[in-house]
């Protein structure tokens, strides 16, 4: 029974990966490759609910926060508009003109696809590693980027929490690249399909285990420290698919010794609705002392309140 339990905990991740990628070859070959992927999403998205259910990592992660609006609003505006730009532009054919004109294409069309995504995967990734990594030693990104990090617990709703600035500035500097190299339409689906599986299961709250993994994905595991709220681990790990960059340029975190923090968010203040989440990084110094004065009102007042009446004798 043991092993049974273990053979599971280490076939979720690569099974619902293999599921989610023969969904999208599926879809691609019958050529409705957006159907197909928003099908495949969507079941995974389902699937991986049913298992934070039944085999949460974190059951705490489990109690509602009050954030199921805003994190649905916030993958709604960005995540669906950001994907439907990028399938736009796949299809357009502007992918072979933008490799043309920086100086004819350089992709190597006639080498296997998954030789082709796994290069566009490694190239993209260079790009997404610096724009999360950015994100959280600039100051000035880091006031969109805490929105994501606001959330105080991870499950496969809040994947799509980003402010809508946050995800533009990863997707300028990391499709061009693609773009620019004259990567195919369908290579380019294949890494957003990809980015998106692997996203949405980085969040989840299902109980998995990695093992060698770990060294070539961005997984659950790895991703938990990111969002420890002790910079020592949080701010590592910034590999959005793969970890290669991380393993090169020495941000990458593990300790296999103890569980990633439960206790998950960011130091500073967030308001709680999508609107002021929206607003709040364009006035992110006025909130934050507005915020931090609140607080000292509210613990001042709790000291001089009389306490509870003693019992009558
Ligand atoms: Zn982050």
């Amino acid at each position: 029974m043991n092993l049974l339990a273990k053979i599971l905990d280490y076939s979720l991740w690569p099974g619902l990966m293999l599921i989610a990628g023969t969904g999208l070859a599926v879809g691609l070959s019958l050529q409705h490759g957006p159907l197909a992927f928003n099908l495949t999403y969507l079941v995974l998205a389902g699937t991986l609910y049913l298992l934070e259910k039944a085999r949460p990592h974190e059951p705490t992660w489990l109690e509602a926060d009050g954030q199921e609006i805003p994190d649905v609003t916030h993958t709604l505006v960005t995540k669906v508009a950001v994907q439907v730009a990028v399938v736009a532009l796949a299809n357009s054919g502007i992918t072979l003109q933008w490799g043309a004109r920086s100086g004819g294409p350089i992709w190597p069309t006639h080498w296997p696809l998954p030789l082709q995504v796994s290069i566009a995967l490694i190239s993209a990734e260079f790009g997404l590693y610096w724009a999360h990594r950015i994100a959280h030693e600039w100051p000035a990104l880091w006031r969109f980027h805490a929105v994501h990090h606001s959330s105080e617990r991870l499950w496969f709703l809040n994947t799509g929490r980003f402010h809508f600035v946050d995800t533009l500035k990863s997707l300028i500097l990391s499709i061009p690249i693609l773009l620019g190299a004259g990567a195919p339409g369908d290579v380019i689906v294949w890494v957003s399909g990809l980015t998106a599986f692997i996203g949405i299961l980085t969040h989840c709250n299902v109980r998995m285990r990695f093992g060698w993994l770990n060294f070539i994905f961005n997984t659950p595991g790895l991703h938990r420290w990111h969002h420890s709220k002790d910079l020592r681990e949080g701010n590592k790990n910034y590999g959005e698919n793969l970890v290669i960059w991380d393993l090169i340029f020495r941000t990458y975190y593990d300790d296999a010794r103890r569980r990633p923090p439960a206790a998950i968010g960011i130091r500073e203040a967030m308001p709680p609705t999508f609107y002021q989440q929206v607003v709040v990084p364009f006035i992110w110094n006025k909130y934050q002392r507005k915020a931090a004065l609140k607080k000292r009102v509210i613990e001042a007042s709790l000291k001089v309140l009389p306490g509870p009446c003693p019992p009558p004798t």
